[in-house]
């Protein structure tokens, strides 16, 4: 098991705020069908989905129509091993296992809170949704920069579950901030965003514990009003430009994962999510992705240059919850799709693109040997739909 799984894992159920399921142990053990799958009934057997993934099971479809039947049901496990270890219930449970589709938690685990209906969405990302949730319930999270994507994010953080934020920020809500910071109103304005946010964000969690960092971030032990326990730090902020650099100095020798996301004109990018204990390193990371920089790519590079003093809402929003989905993913799973990469949107041509760091070969990140650097892999745009 990776090491994010094993240091969230350390605080799973730590201090959920969600129904308690302590008692499930001593409960009948059912399993059964995630909630994300469903089931189709074909000529020669049935299909399976979740999510974009499929699974074809030849055989009787009527019988293992009924199985899978049951299985959604839930069945308990003395009756599911009382059935013939070669009987299409027996077959199915266990290749269905195999592949993370069978779950055993709680099918009603949450209910009664805000986060009841994600409970079986988190299936998506792995067989224990209980243990993801708890895992979000008890995360500690930093968000640098509470602007245009911190706010967003920090949105979906708490939406989620997320009860304890560290917010930093030094500005002010500024009446040009509407368009795209939901967090604020118009009587907002003047105010500090880390005190807007905050007020905001525990209408949505009233036990949301939010610490604020009123200062503008130019050096690393800047950030040591942080916890250096925090189980991601955020960096939303574009000044000063090598804020991500600063925030990685900070957070590597602390074991503190990054991400980042940002969004330009037109464009807009999200990831990487780095984890020092994985041999990510941020400057390995930039200086691979700005040696292979061509054509479009060179001409959308906007992270480098001045800030654009444009912006548009919608733009904002869909970049900011990417980012937070898989930011969200990470917390509750240890894994996501911008470990160590970046996707970038150009919302004119409908395109993604995206781009994957190697293993750290300048010496910065600790456990950086010869031995694991691997091949990097760059791509070329794909359009989004096939996504
Ligand atoms: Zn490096």
């Amino acid at each position: 098991m990776s090491r994010p799984t094993e240091r969230l894992a350390d605080r799973a159920g730590a201090d959920a705020d969600i129904g308690s399921s302590a008692a499930t142990g001593a409960r009948e053990r059912v399993v059964r069908l995630a909630e994300t799958v469903t089931v189709t009934r074909t000529e020669d057997g049935l299909r399976l989905f979740r999510g974009v993934d499929s699974l074809r099971i030849k055989g009787p479809a009527d019988a293992l129509l009924v199985a899978a039947n049951q299985l959604r049901a839930g069945i308990s496990w003395v009756e599911l091993m009382d059935r013939p270890s070669r009987s299409p219930m027996r077959q199915m449970e266990r290749r269905l296992r195999s592949i993370g589709w069978i779950v055993e938690h709680d099918r009603d685990h949450g209910a009664g809170t805000s986060t009841e209906r994600q409970v079986g969405y988190l299936t998506l990302f792995g067989a224990d949704a209980v243990t993801m949730q708890r895992r979000l319930d008890s995360a500690r999270v930093g968000v640098l920069g509470v602007g245009a994507v911190g706010s967003v994010l920090a949105q979906h953080l708490v939406g989620s579950g997320v009860r304890r934020l560290w917010l930093v920020d030094h500005d002010r809500v500024a009446l040009n901030n509407l368009n795209r910071q939901f967090l604020a109103g118009r009587s907002d304005v003047g105010g500090a965003k880390t005190a807007v946010a905050a007020r905001a964000l525990r209408r949505l969690a009233p036990s949301l514990q939010v610490h604020r960092v009123d200062r503008q971030i130019r050096a690393a032990e800047e950030l040591d009003a942080l916890p250096a326990n925090l189980d991601l730090l955020a960096i939303a902020a574009d000044t000063p430009w090598d804020i991500v650099s600063i925030a990685w100095e900070w957070a590597r020798p602390r074991g503190v994962p990054i991400c980042v996301a940002a969004v330009g004109l037109g464009t807009g990018y999200w990831g990487p999510l780095l984890v020092p204990g994985l041999g990510h390193c941020w400057g390995c990371f930039e200086r691979l992705r700005q040696a292979e920089l061509t054509g479009p790519d060179a001409l959308a590079e906007f992270d480098q240059g001045e800030a654009t003093p444009y912006s548009f809402g919608p733009a904002n929003t869909v970049v900011s919850a990417l980012l937070a989905h898989e930011a969200v993913r990470y917390l509750a799973s240890g894994e996501c799709g911008v470990l160590n990469e970046r996707r970038i949107i150009r919302f004119a041509e409908n395109r993604m693109s995206y781009f994957s760091g190697s293993h750290c070969t300048c010496g910065a990140s600790q456990d950086s040997v010869a031995s694991m650097a691997s091949p990097h892999t760059s791509h070329t745009s794909a359009p989004l739909e096939d996504r």
